[in-house]
């Protein structure tokens, strides 16, 4: 097997009744040592010839268990250094031996005769008669991808393509720079649903995520050192998921407890507090050691939006503010101390699908909501990206 997201990878997956399952079974057979194997090479640069020929079933137990991981804290450096070291193994496999079902790749096989020969003697330099075979094989276009699936995987650069009856014609080359795309999204597909499963993961997986970190840390030491600390920084508004605009921008009668008390309490204070909570028992007093953050950045931007609802929110139930702190987990209270954290609940964002079913005026989801199933996802993937682009500047 090739792609841990293709056809034979489904298939054995689908014996394993559900991901769920897979997920709890995956640390009764493989050890947290065996699957970071995937990652481990990376210091060396070397992958070892056993990660490459691993049985179907250990190879995707060993890459899903590290997905499974990610879950507590999706688009941090440890997603991009599972990423990397696994990509580069199924890259390596793909060259080993490629069968083109196989793939989670749209792309069909070229029968003989569909391309006009004048225009084969051309793209392919059949007429190149010095030009060895295995080079003549980079130019044959032996795979073809309908135009629609190939925007999808976010191509721009049509020119780049033979594009004849509504499909692009692909070298093998071609084909592999597209399997990449492909499986970047799947992998990205893939830790947004188990995001939301990370409540119920055994414990073997923020063990496995902590370890992984680790070696994260070490591999791109140059980077956190530029960086400063990866976690809770000053929040990026220009990043925010639609919703959160909508509901920062003041909402209407029926829209403004859900909007600002429910929807934009949690959003802002994990995004700025806590973004990578790795459970449901996090308090606030966990994350900062004061509350001047909670009350000089996060409140005053909460009372705001407030105030610009119609009528506004505050006026018409003053104490309202009273269940904003207690959506923050300090109890029903005006005067908190963070000593008080935890006498309730600190309400996590509500996933996309709730907030489409409670409030469906506010979900107005732009592209890269395909990506995420919560807002905050929406906001640490954006984040991640501004700051490999800022880096790269
Ligand atoms: S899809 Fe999710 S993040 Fe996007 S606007 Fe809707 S609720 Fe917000």
């Amino acid at each position: 097997m090739i792609d841990p997201f293709g056809k034979r990878a489904r298939e054995v997956l689908d014996e394993f009744e559900s991901m769920d399952n897979f997920l709890r079974i995956i640390p009764s057979y493989m050890s947290i040592d065996a699957a970071l194997e995937r990652v481990k090479w990376i210091k060396e640069g070397r992958i070892p010839e056993y990660v490459i020929n691993l049985d179907d079933l250990r190879d995707l137990m060993g890459f899903y268990a590290l997905l499974g991981a990610l879950a507590f804290s999706p688009y941090g450096l440890e997603m991009e250094l599972v990423k990397k070291a696994n990509l580069e193994i199924y890259r390596k496999k793909i060259s080993k031996e490629f069968d083109v079902e196989e793939l989670a790749l749209p792309v069909d096989k070229v029968e003989r005769g569909e391309i006009p020969r004048e225009d084969e003697v051309i793209l392919e330099k059949l007429l190149y008669e010095a030009l060895p075979e295995e080079e003549k094989r980079k130019f044959a276009l032996r795979y073809k991808i309908h135009l629609k699936n190939l925007l999808s995987l976010g191509s721009k650069d049509l020119n780049e393509y033979y594009i004849r009856q509504g499909y692009a014609y692909l070298t093998e080359h071609q084909l592999e720079e597209l399997w990449e795309s492909a499986f970047e999204r799947n992998f990205e597909r893939a830790v947004n649903i188990f995001y939301e499963l990370r409540e119920e993961l055994p414990s073997y997986y923020l063990e496995l995520y902590n370890r992984i970190s680790e070696i994260a840390r070490e591999h791109f030491k140059e980077r956190l050192e530029k960086m400063g600390s990866a976690s809770a920084q000053p929040l990026r508004f220009d990043l925010f998921p639609p919703c959160i605009r909508l509901a920062l921008a003041g909402v209407g009668s029926g829209l403004r407890n859900y909007a600002i008390t429910v929807l934009l309490t949690s959003f802002l204070s994990y995004a700025r507090i806590c973004p990578n909570s790795q459970g449901k028992n996090v308090r606030v007093k966990d994350c900062i050691k004061d509350l001047s953050v909670l009350e000089k950045e996060i409140l005053p931007v909460i009372i705001e939006a407030g105030n610009r609802c119609k009528p506004p929110l505050f006026e018409d139930q003053p104490n309202e503010i009273k269940n904003i702190w207690y959506h923050l987990g300090f109890g029903y209270t005006l005067t908190p101390t963070l000593e008080d954290s935890g006498n309730s609940t600190w309400y996590f964002p509500p996933n996309c699908s709730k907030i489409k079913a409670n409030a469906p005026e506010l979900c107005k989801p732009d592209k890269d909501c395909r990506y995420i199933k919560n807002p905050l996802t929406y906001y640490l993937r954006k984040l991640y990206f501004a700051r490999r682009r800022e880096e790269n500047e």
